[in-house]
């Protein structure tokens, strides 16, 4: 008898991994007739035995493998019903819209234009905002779809971002009622296309106190001069906000300028290796003439700026979530797939050990900036929460992104799987917004009391 378990057991051990070749193989190994021959031999009890010793599993199928699933804690959940289903509209817009093209887009570094109209039908620009056509939704929402944007793509992201956030953000913030209604109606639909000109060539984490462009005021207008770089979207935008020192008085001014103004020129930031879809520019004005009607209002000094970049840096915490979780799902998903040494490489203990290290980072930061955002909901943002929260995130997605890349293997580095894109995006989300250090020294002075910028 012990030579019959033996065979049944040999045979369920290779039924148990069955494909294709295996089934040949077991052919080739195991007289399959002779084995169901002593099978049909044995009684009740001796095959109640077999069963137990094979593991007592009566089904031959496989386990269900668990869900590809970033939000660990379910922090989707405790959105509405209403909320949830924008969620998965814009994951599905994502996913059926930006996916499939994005590769080609990034690769040749050029814009999607055909995507702008589908991406206005979503109805989710100037996501926050009350009136002028804007949905009104909450800080939170606005968090959760702009992860839900960079779960799949971060230039995407950035374009909505510098769109609805920055340039859509600055008129909302700063511009009289009169710019508001001339504005943000257009750029909700995104028929207006928006940029936010800070940065200058010399002068990046300085800005505060050391913008060099120049505005003067002469009768009825305002004469521009100076260089502004990294200027997204800038390229083709219908407007774009230029910060500029009043000669004057000392003090920064926010300047709406038309395209096509003259004086107003732009080149297009070639040979970037991260974000390579976003079209930055250096803008160069000249002599640019801008009418005091189009002069932010209510922006008066550099304090109101930062305003705008508060609000827009707890969405780039955001941002760096997402492209953290499109990064661990793509990791988890191919882990499971990819098999050496015959078995999936998720079964390995030193890729579980990658893959919760991944899981961990990013569950700490979801739970981060959705508790930023309830903040924000809450009227009590402050410049350091959204600082400690965009050197946190963008932090560990370069440590996430770099850990999804090695468990691929070579195919991390190729663009077809994704993560490779996610790795180079994550470079420029770190920069963006305020470097690691910019932002480190804003919560340092916060819980110090010490300010060590210079
Ligand atoms: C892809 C991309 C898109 C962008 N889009 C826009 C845009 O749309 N509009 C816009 O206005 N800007 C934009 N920027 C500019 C961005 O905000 C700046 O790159 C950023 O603020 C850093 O400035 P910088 O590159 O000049 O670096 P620098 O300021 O020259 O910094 C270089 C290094 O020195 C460090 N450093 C500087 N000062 C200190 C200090 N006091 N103590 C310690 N370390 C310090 C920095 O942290 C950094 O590590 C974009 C940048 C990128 C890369």
């Amino acid at each position: 008898m012990s030579s019959v378990f033996s065979k049944i057991k040999q045979a369920w051990h290779l039924y148990k991994e069955i494909d294709i070749d295996a089934l040949n193989k077991l052919a080739a190994k195991v007289d399959l007739a002779e084995v169901m021959r002593n099978v049909g031999k044995l009684d009740d009890t001796q095959l109640a035995g077999l069963m137990k010793m094979l593991g007592g599993n009566h089904s031959h199928k496989p386990k269900p493998s668990p869900p590809i699933e970033g939000d660990f804690y379910h922090l989707g959940h405790m959105l509405t019903e209403e909320e949830r289903a924008l969620q998965l509209k814009v994951r599905a817009f994502m996913e059926t819209e930006i996916h499939p093209i994005i590769n080609k887009y990034w690769l040749k570094a050029e814009f999607p234009f055909e995507i702008i109209e589908k991406l206005a039908a979503l109805n989710i620009c100037g996501v926050t905002y009350k009136g002028y056509g804007c949905p009104g939704l909450s800080n939170v929402m606005e968090g959760i779809l702009t992860m839900e944007m960079a779960r799949v793509d971060a230039s995407i992201t950035t374009f909505f971002g510098v769109q609805s956030g920055l340039a859509m953000g600055s008129i909302y913030l700063l511009g009289s009622e009169e710019q508001k209604q001339e504005w943000l109606p257009g750029m909700q639909q995104m028929k207006t296309i928006g940029a936010f000109g800070l940065t200058e060539p010399e002068v990046g984490s300085g800005a505060a106190g050391g913008l060099t462009t120049t505005a003067k005021r002469t009768g009825d207008s305002w004469i521009l001069n100076g260089q502004k770089k990294w200027i997204g979207n800038a390229t083709f935008a219908d407007v774009t906000i230029i910060w500029a020192r009043d000669i004057d008085d000392g003090n920064v001014k926010g300047f709406l300028v038309r395209k096509g103004t003259p004086g107003f020129t732009t080149e297009k930031i070639a040979d970037k290796m991260a974000l390579r879809v976003v079209q930055n520019a250096i803008i160069t004005l000249t002599n640019c003439a801008v009418e005091e009607k189009d002069r932010l209002q209510n922006a008066n000094s550099f304090k109101d700026t930062s305003n705008v970049l508060r609000m827009t840096r707890a969405g780039v915490a955001w941002e760096a979530v997402g492209c953290a979780r499109g990064a661990y799902e793509s990791a988890l998903k191919y882990t499971k797939e990819r098999k050496q040494f015959g078995k999936p490489i998720a079964s390995f203990q030193l890729i579980q050990n990658h893959l919760v290290e991944m899981l961990s980072n990013l569950t700490a930061m979801q739970t981060m900036v959705y508790r930023l955002s309830q903040l924000q909901d809450e009227g009590k943002l402050t410049d350091e929460h959204a600082s400690l929260a965009k050197v946190f995130c963008t932090l560990r997605t370069r440590d996430i992104v770099s850990k999804a890349r090695e468990v691929m293997g070579g195919n991390g580095i190729l663009l077809e799987y994704d993560v490779a894109r996610f790795v180079a995006d994550a470079e420029a989300i770190y920069s963006y917004e305020g470097t690691k250090e910019i932002n480190s020294l804003i919560v340092g002075r916060a819980i110090t009391g010490f300010s060590a910028f210079v």
